[in-house]
């Protein structure tokens, strides 16, 4: 029930940690921390390179299976399937940009959530405010 709970939270493009916060500001643009919690979503420099080598892998399979099984199975001529391939490797790809980067922190965080230093759970530990930052710290 929990994993059902994290894949709907990052398909819905929300935070890994608090599950209410947005990612995206607008269509591209990420949230920089957290609206809700304050979890950083970048936590270093490149965090979301792993993400656009998953867009491409899962694209590029995608579209070999397609391929296969339209060219193979449904018996669709390799002229059309071609460009049905090509037009959907370009558009996938974009489309699915926010949902690998939502993906990527959702395992990222999963893996290893001490990476996420927020600013909330800072504030709270540079204050001695032990209370509030088990509390961030146990989403
Ligand atoms: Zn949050």
């Amino acid at each position: 029930m929990k994993s059902l709970r994290r894949v709907t939270t990052a398909f819905g493009l929300r935070c890994p940690r608090c599950q209410h916060g947005k990612l995206f500001v607008g269509l591209i643009r990420m949230n920089g921390h957290c609206p809700e919690c304050g979890l950083k979503f970048e936590p270093e420099p490149g965090f979301y390179l792993g993400s656009i080598y998953a867009n491409y892998g899962l694209t590029v399979l995608m579209t070999t299976v397609s391929f296969m099984l339209l060219v193979f199975g449904v018996g669709v001529s390799k002229d059309y399937a071609i460009w049905g391939c090509l037009a959907f490797s370009v558009l996938f790809p974009l489309w699915f940009f926010r949902y690998a980067r939502s993906i990527w922190l959702s395992l990222m965080y999963q893996v290893n959530s001490i990476d996420f230093t927020s600013v909330s759970a800072q504030a709270a530990a540079d204050s001695g405010s032990s209370s509030n930052l088990s509390r961030l710290q146990s989403h």
